[in-house]
């Protein structure tokens, strides 16, 4: 990055924070948006090679993704630069001092994102009490283990099947990353029906044509093993994934995986991104020119922030998964639809919608982003 507005338009980013304790190793940067619909959420992200561009763009991604969804809050991103997999006492270190840092920026709510879990955010509610995605026992509706996100994942797909020439029982999924995200995505998905053949983690691949048995997965995974310990699968390194045959592949692991580089050996006729900004502007658009259907991330993967939005009002979980299968469904086919009758791509079509709404925002306020 060469200068520090490089990112700035007429939304945002408000604020910019770097974070630094040498103390303690904290290095960290926080974005705030736009904040015209309400306080900022967007989630935590610990990771060993984590950046302010990375952390900027998923800001972005955070205000139009609640702007979309009807949240009133605008969009705020948080990355922690370490290991995730930190000895726990030094991780809760790394953690309450982010925290403490933050104290006074009220115009960010502190969520999860990957790296950090409900027991971060326990960590960082004893410490200044801003945050949602907390464990059960402290009033919070853990949205990685109820599966929030992957709630919505499935209705996006419902509806966007419908637009497509097959059904979901029956169809090939492939899932990038079998984190929070990824497994239950899976669990969801087969029970509708549609086959595992081919998932990755950090460590690698693995395919399986006649299907993979999602529960010894979610098992080995849980167990602290990795998707390349399942037995009997052919084991890949973790860039194969995307030759994998599929009907369905679900990205959902890391920014920019489906790229102008690697977009054509894609096989899928449908994209649902879990992850975040996962496929370059530049991939879309081919895909889309190639008939493939890729939804817009926002729009697709907004269960987790809806979770956590209604968590910070007190609702409870029945009202939640409502909630999203409502809203992730209302907003796929109104995206789809806008997509089809004006021929333009399902991304800018969502693009506008949630800009839409911020301006409105942001017009009856004093000062637009802040
Ligand atoms: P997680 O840390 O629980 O899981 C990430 C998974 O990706 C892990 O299995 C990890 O091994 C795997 N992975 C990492 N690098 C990989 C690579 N190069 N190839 C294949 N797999 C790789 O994270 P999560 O909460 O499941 O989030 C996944 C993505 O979804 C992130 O981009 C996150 O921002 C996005 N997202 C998460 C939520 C949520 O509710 N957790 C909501 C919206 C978006």
């Amino acid at each position: 990055m060469k200068d520090i507005f490089e990112f700035a338009d007429e939304l945002g980013p408000t604020k910019v924070l770097h974070v630094y304790e040498p103390m303690v190793g904290l290095k960290g940067v926080l974005v705030v948006d736009n904040v015209a619909l309400g306080p900022s959420i967007g989630g935590i992200r610990m990771a060993p090679d984590v950046s302010a561009v990375e952390c900027f763009r998923l800001a972005r991604a955070m205000s139009l993704k609640n702007a979309a969804a009807g949240l009133s809050h605008g969009g705020g991103k948080a990355v922690l630069y370490g290991d995730p997999k930190l000895p726990l006492e030094k991780k809760e270190v790394l953690i309450r001092a982010l925290a403490a840092s933050l104290r006074d920026i009220h115009e960010y709510i502190l969520a999860p994102d990957m790296g950090t879990d409900e027991q971060c955010m326990a960590w960082i509610k004893d410490e200044i009490g801003r945050v949602v995605g907390l464990p059960r026992e402290i009033g919070g509706i853990p949205l990685d283990e109820i599966g929030a996100t992957a709630w919505g994942l499935l209705h996006a797909t419902e509806i966007a099947v419908q637009y497509l020439d097959f059904e979901l029982p029956g169809a090939r999924v492939v899932i990038q990353g079998f984190g929070s995200v990824g497994k239950h995505a899976a669990r969801f998905f087969a029970e509708k029906g549609v086959v595992l053949v081919g998932t990755a983690d950090s460590k690698g691949a693995i395919y399986d044509p006649s299907g993979l048995d999602v529960r010894c997965l979610v098992e080995l995974k849980e167990g602290g093993k990795s998707v390349v310990d399942y037995p009997g699968a052919t084991r890949l390194g973790h860039e194969a994934i995307i030759d994998f045959d599929c009907d369905i592949w679900i990205p959902a692991a890391r920014p920019d995986v489906i790229n102008e580089v690697n977009v054509d050996r894609l096989k899928a006729k449908l994209v649902v991104p879990g992850a975040n900004i996962a496929v370059t502007d530049g991939a879309e658009k081919h895909l889309h020119d190639k008939g493939v259907l890729c939804l817009p991330d926002f729009i697709a993967n907004a269960g987790g922030v809806i979770c956590a939005a209604m968590e910070y009002r007190g609702a409870n979980e029945t009202a939640v998964f409502q909630a999203i299968e409502e809203k992730v469904r209302y907003n796929t086919r109104r995206i789809l639809d806008i997509s089809k009758e004006r021929g333009i791509l399902p991304k800018r079509a969502a693009v506008e919608f949630a800009v839409d709404r911020i301006k409105r925002a942001m017009s009856y306020r004093r000062w637009s982003v802040f």
